[in-house]
């Protein structure tokens, strides 16, 4: 799928699910006569997919240390669901934890602060490791970008992010010996970036299809080629997605044992928000309308390029994900999305002069 800035939909024109508010727009996406989407028809109730608290303490028993002076890692991004996590591993499961933020570059003044805040109040020991790769890599990415916008291309502005987390994971695992890791993920939300190319059921032609497509959008946009390590940058990450990657994983750290808050535990936004303004002190992000993804510059980058493309964002999928899951009404959600879908012009100027790269404005792409 190929679309570019000129065929952009206007948000509110498009047809959307008429159960949650995925649009027309969104990958692979179909409609029954009832205009109930594809993702809707397949989705099962919550409390079949969640593992639930019991299994969630089983399993953090497991490794509570007895003389040590940690039990676990926290994954802290400094977001919203991040910052919960570590609340909750502190607070609720009562876990002698050690934080640590992967800092790529791109973390906001604000989310700093909000970092140094909870770990204060929450009596926290916290490291910070940083990695270069995506700093080397968003400007020349977001330079071709702009020359031919391609939405299937937008989750490349994560490029280098991805394998430095992951390499930073292990360094931290390895360093600190401690297995366990808890972090703010398993949220509500689909991950469509692969969709775009492929969601066959099998892994290899999912793997097959993606590599293809993106040498196709290699071929269409070769600015992308100008940089040489972003395409071999592309190749390892998603290599790190698929089998031989979680091998080779278990290979260097058998003993990681990675838990994903929210696929444990109800995904409760009224109580997170709660515990991050009145027990943290939490505070936005200047320019994020949401209090989501408010962690990281990329983030905002991206739904811009989404919206610019496709008409959505993240944010519709993750709203999408609340209505299915009955946490809010589809009213709310129409109300949640025309405010948290708004990206000041702002910060695209001053985020593009602070990566160099000249804004480009909608028009043909070519
Ligand atoms: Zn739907």
């Amino acid at each position: 799928m190929h679309v570019t800035a000129s065929d952009a939909p206007d948000p509110g024109e498009l047809r959307r699910c008429s159960r949650c508010l995925l649009p027309e727009t969104y990958p692979q996406i179909a409609f029954d006569e009832n205009d109930v989407c594809s993702v809707c028809r397949v989705h099962r109730p919550q409390h079949e997919e969640l593992l639930g608290e019991e299994a969630l303490r089983r399993l953090v028993d497991l490794h509570r240390s007895r003389s040590g002076k940690y039990d676990c890692l926290t994954a802290l991004s400094g977001g919203r669901d991040s910052t919960y996590a570590l609340y909750y591993a502190v607070r609720k499961l009562g876990l002698k934890t050690l934080a640590f933020t992967v800092d790529q570059g791109f973390i906001p003044a604000e989310t700093w602060e909000n970092i140094a805040q909870a770990t204060r109040i929450l009596g926290v020991e916290h490291v910070v490791i940083k990695h270069r790769l995506s700093q080397k890599s968003l400007a020349p990415m977001l330079r071709a970008w702009v020359k031919r916008p391609s939405a299937s291309m937008v989750s490349f502005m994560c490029l280098g992010c991805r394998l430095g987390m992951r390499k930073v994971f292990l360094q931290v695992a390895r360093q600190y010996a401690l297995p366990l890791c808890i972090s703010g993920a398993g949220e509500p939300e689909g991950s469509f970036a692969t969709a775009f190319f492929s969601t066959h059921s099998s892994r290899l032609r999912r793997m097959l299809a993606l590599f293809g497509g993106i040498g196709v959008e290699l071929l269409r946009n070769p600015r992308y080629l100008l940089h040489p390590a972003l395409p071999w940058r592309m190749v390892v990450e998603f290599l790190y997605e698929y089998p031989p990657a979680g091998f080779i994983r278990r290979l260097v750290s058998p003993r990681w044992e990675y838990v994903p808050l929210f696929r444990y535990i109800p995904y409760d936004e009224n109580e997170i928000m709660r515990v991050l303004t009145e027990e943290l002190k939490w505070q936005k992000y200047r320019y994020s309308a949401a209090a989501w993804r408010a962690d990281c510059k990329i983030s905002l980058l991206k739904n811009a390029l989404y919206q610019q493309t496709l008409g959505f964002t993240k944010h519709d999928e993750l709203i999408s994900g609340l209505i299915r899951r009955g946490l809010i009404s589809r009213e709310a959600g129409l109300a949640r999305l025309a405010h948290d879908n708004q990206i000041p012009e702002q910060f695209l100027d001053e985020f593009f002069a602070e990566l160099g790269v000249r804004r480009e404005h909608r028009g043909p792409a070519g």
